[in-house]
């Protein structure tokens, strides 16, 4: 059976592209991937989001999109992608999983971006033993203990802020000396008392106990050059994302970052039929609603490529 069009990808681009595809009728299969709801499902409350005054907690608004997505139409499938290819004869699209592979006649890739960490020895086995990148998910098992976060961004405040609840002390260790979050994030942060900035400082090893749980890590001052070490039981890393855009081969354009880099309106990549949305494709804003005004475009340019197939 050929797809008319599969999306890939379940965060705000994916849905929103779900929703404009079932509502045109052409009964979209949506692959939900690793992470369903996509990076919002790890945050907290969603202030910045249109239509709700009074915030909405961030894994709550995609329930609500996957469920609108759901009511026109749309069909899920819960694995994820491993490759792409496109038939230059039939101009078909074989989507690859690791349980089988699928036909369609256009593609949209809303894939996201993963938590990027340091890349600093032993990184890996300490993840899930004090390294994270999801303080929503990890958070409570570190109570009246101190903790950091890395970065300066709003990820790092928003992680930090809620770190509150549970943790005895919450450092935010940033490689420079001012936050580069928005300023309201940024005030209402640093004002919280449990809070403490680390300027100037990066971590350059992590410390562990016997049983291989994070006991420290050693920073270094970037000013001075000087190597303190901070005690800390868990780790929760906010540096930014890295797009996943791996998996399309050489059917799209990246820049430097790998992020796709658009061809045409509606995030339309230089494979006719290949359309991207999201953070995938945005280093820019990578807002949620950004994202779900960029699956909006693609599933439009995508009713029209397959218009002109017919
Ligand atoms: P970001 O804005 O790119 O910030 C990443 C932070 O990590 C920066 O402070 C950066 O330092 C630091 N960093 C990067 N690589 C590093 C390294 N190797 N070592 C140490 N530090 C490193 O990422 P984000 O905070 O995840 O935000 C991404 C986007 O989502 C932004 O557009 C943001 O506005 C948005 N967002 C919005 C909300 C909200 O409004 N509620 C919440 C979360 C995120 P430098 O400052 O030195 O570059």
């Amino acid at each position: 059976m050929t797809e008319k069009i599969i999306i890939i990808g379940a965060g705000p681009a994916g849905y929103t592209a779900a929703l404009y595809a079932a509502r045109a009728e052409l009964a979209p299969l949506l692959f939900a991937g690793p992470q369903i709801g996509g990076q919002l499902t790890t945050t907290t409350e969603v202030e910045n989001f249109p239509g709700f005054p009074e915030g909405i907690m961030g894994p709550d608004l995609m329930f609500r999109m996957q469920q609108q997505a759901e009511k026109f139409g749309t069909r899920f499938a819960y694995e994820s992608v491993t490759g792409v290819s496109r038939d230059g004869e039939s101009g078909l699209f074989r989507v690859a999983t690791a349980g089988g592979e699928y036909a369609a006649e256009a593609v949209i890739a809303a894939t996201g971006a993963s938590a990027r960490y340091l890349g600093l020895e032993g990184e890996d086995a300490l993840i899930g033993h004090g390294l994270t990148a999801c303080a929503t998910c990890d958070g409570s098992f570190y109570r009246n203990v101190p903790v950091c976060v890395v970065g300066g961004g709003d990820s790092a405040c928003e992680e930090a802020a809620f770190l509150t609840r549970f943790a005895s002390k919450v450092y935010i260790v940033h490689r420079r000396d001012t936050l580069r979050a928005s300023k309201i994030m940024a005030e209402r942060t640093l004002a919280r008392e449990k809070i403490e900035a680390v300027w100037n400082s990066q971590i350059v090893r992590y410390l562990s106990d016997a049983s291989g749980e994070l006991e420290g890590v050693v920073l270094k001052d970037l000013a001075t050059g000087e190597a303190r070490t901070l005690d800390v039981k868990c780790v929760f890393m906010a540096i930014g994302h890295a797009p996943n855009s791996a998996f399309l081969g050489d059917l799209v354009d990246r820049d430097q970052a790998g992020y796709i880099i658009a061809a045409g309106p509606g995030g339309a990549t230089k494979t006719p039929g290949l359309f991207a949305a999201g953070d995938v494709a945005d280093p820019r804003y990578r807002q949620a609603i950004t994202s779900a005004g960029m699956g909006c475009g693609a599933a439009l340019e995508a009713e029209r490529y397959l218009l002109s197939r017919q």
